[in-house]
């Protein structure tokens, strides 16, 4: 089936259109830029520049498929979770198309469409597989045991994303937003060793309830108060080796849980997902860890693992595929969507 999806849960306007698995088009315009002197994500500005990008950036999706939208057979749109406002307006282009072209329409799930980018890769993973989604809103353990209908959420942050991290981070040693390519710039020629910054979480009590949780706001704020130490001493702060060991604490944490779950579940397989899987580190020290645990790594291209239309629009191809009746035109925007829910009716 050809699908177009449609993407504006924070503050990228994406449109994807796939034909089953394979990728015809996938356009993104980012209002990162407006966000930057805010160091993060303004809800009403994301808004706002969706809704002067979304119909060009729809456009432009046509014209790189090739394709006429009469042509296409079903919308797919994500309908949570996310910011409110940024989402209600992929929700109200996705259903003035529908009613416009008279096609079906599927309210799909934001994190299970980043496991679906993965379907349009070259080699896309079996099921089940274990994925791990990193971004500046998100820091998610799951385990995907079916795409379409069976996605169980095996830990998440209980306070600051992983990217959120990196952004205030790079805050506090003085880097430009958004701070994840920033920190990896800084840490060049820095020693990971050189500080001990904390892992979170590792109390012993907090490892039953929250197995596969993840905390990242002690470790900012460790690094914070690290940094403020050494200026009232006087002392010159040693950015790269900051920026290093911090990175290094991050990328120790997440794939330490991973390949924890990946043994525990008994499923050699991961998927990475997210804004956060372009730093360097994270990919080196996966493939690293991969290789030793017998672990299949998947890491679908960059353009795929930040937020995007293609994705959404694979997932919906899925769902379509696999005969799920799609959604009545009465659902909304959900900002705390579970990931249990694939699809909305
Ligand atoms: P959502 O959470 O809804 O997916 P988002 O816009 O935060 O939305 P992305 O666009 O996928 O998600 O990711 C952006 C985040 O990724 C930012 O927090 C940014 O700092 C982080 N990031 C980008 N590049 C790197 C990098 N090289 N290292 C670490 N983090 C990075
Ligand atoms: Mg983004
Ligand atoms: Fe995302």
């Amino acid at each position: 089936p050809l699908v177009l999806g449609i993407e504006t849960s924070c503050d990228e306007t994406g449109v994807g259109i796939v034909r089953g698995d394979r990728l015809l088009a996938n356009v993104i315009a980012s209002s990162m830029d407006e966000h930057a002197r805010y160091g993060g994500v303004v809800p009403e500005v994301a808004a706002r520049a969706h809704l002067e990008a979304i119909e060009p950036t729809l456009a432009a999706a046509v014209a790189e498929a090739g394709i006429r939208l009469d042509d296409v057979d079903a919308i797919a749109v994500t309908t949570g979770p996310g910011l409110s406002g940024a989402l209600m307006v992929g929700v109200g282009a996705a259903k003035a198309l529908a009613v416009a072209l008279e096609k079906p329409i599927y309210a799909v799930n934001h994190l299970v469409g980043h496991v679906g980018a993965d379907v349009v890769s070259e080699e896309p993973l079996e099921y089940p597989t274990i994925a791990l989604l990193v971004s500046g809103g998100h820091t998610s353990l799951l385990v995907v045991r079916d795409l379409v209908g069976d996605v169980e959420l095996l830990g998440e942050t209980i306070d600051d994303a992983a990217g959120e991290a990196f952004d205030k981070v790079a805050r506090v040693l003085g880097l430009p937003y958004p701070g994840g390519p920033q920190i990896d710039r800084a840490a060049v020629g820095g020693d990971p060793k050189a500080i001990r910054f904390p892992r979170g979480l590792s109390l012993p009590k907090d490892m039953a309830k929250h197995r596969y949780d993840f905390s990242f706001s002690g470790l900012k704020t460790a690094v914070a108060r690290w940094v403020e130490a050494e200026t009232d001493a006087g002392r010159e702060v040693p950015v790269a080796d900051v920026a290093a060991s911090f990175r290094e604490a991050v990328v120790d944490v997440l794939l330490t849980k991973a390949f924890a779950a990946c043994a525990d579940l008994g499923i050699p397989r991961l998927l990475l997902g997210g804004g956060v899987v372009a730093n360097a580190r994270v990919r080196e020290e996966a493939a690293r860890r991969a290789a030793i645990a017998g672990v299949t790594l998947r890491i679908p291209p960059l353009s795929l693992c930040t937020d995007n239309g293609a994705m959404i629009a694979a997932l919906g191809a899925q769902l379509v595929m696999a005969g799920r009746e799609p959604s009545s035109l009465d659902f909304g925007a959900d900002s705390t969507l579970p990931v249990t829910d694939v699809l909305v009716h």
